[in-house]
C-alpha cells in the first residue's frame, strides 16, 4: 500500500552537505552518489548520516556512471552494524533530468520492497530545486513507484507518499 510508506525526514543541514558533496565529487561532469543512513522511528525514517560511494569504493565514479563493487556493499553493512543504523535511501546525480534510467530500474542498489531511490538532476547544481528531485520507491520485481518530490517542514525536508 503506497500510502502506508514511511516518511523520510532529512534536515536542511544534512541536505546542504549532501548537495555540496555530490557536486564536488562529480566535479560538475560526472555522476556521484551516496547512501542515506539513519534510524526508523515509528512511521518516520530519520536520516542522520551520508555514506558516499567514492569513499567506500574508489572506482565508483570512474566511468561517469555510478557503479559499486560487492565489497563496497559489505562496507555499508559494517557501518550500519557498528553505528546501529540502517540504509534508508540511496541517492545519485544525473546530468539532465531526474528520471530513472533503465539500469536504475533494473538494478536497485538495495532490492527490498519499499527501498527509496532519489535522483538529483543537473549534477546537484541547486539544492533549492526541490520539484526537480526524483523520488522513487521500490516495489519488488524491478517495479518502482514515482513519488511526490520532497516538501518543506520545520528545518527539514520530508519525502512522503503520493500527494
Ligand atoms: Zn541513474
Amino acid at each position: 500500500m503506497a500510502n502506508s510508506d514511511p516518511e523520510l525526514i532529512i534536515t536542511f543541514w544534512l541536505w546542504w552537505g549532501l548537495f555540496s558533496q555530490l557536486r564536488r565529487r562529480g566535479r560538475g561532469c560526472g555522476e556521484s552518489g551516496a547512501f542515506i543512513l539513519g534510524r526508523r522511528d515509528g512511521a518516520k525514517l530519520r536520516a542522520s548520516r551520508i555514506l558516499y560511494y567514492d569513499d567506500i569504493d574508489p572506482n565508483a565514479l570512474k566511468t561517469g556512471i555510478v557503479r559499486l563493487s560487492g565489497s563496497a556493499m559489505s562496507a555499508v553493512w559494517e557501518v550500519c552494524e557498528s553505528e546501529q543504523l540502517e540504509v534508508l535511501a540511496d541517492v545519485h546525480t544525473h546530468s539532465g533530468s531526474s528520471e530513472q534510467s533503465r539500469s536504475d530500474q533494473q538494478y536497485p542498489m538495495i532490492a527490498t520492497s519499499g527501498h527509496i531511490a532519489m535522483i538529483i538532476p543537473r549534477f546537484a547544481r541547486s539544492m533549492f530545486d526541490l520539484s526537480g528531485v526524483g523520488h522513487f520507491r521500490y516495489r519488488g520485481a524491478k517495479k518502482w513507484d514515482a513519488m511526490s518530490p520532497p516538501s518543506v517542514g520545520f528545518f527539514t525536508l520530508k519525502f512522503g507518499g503520493h500527494s
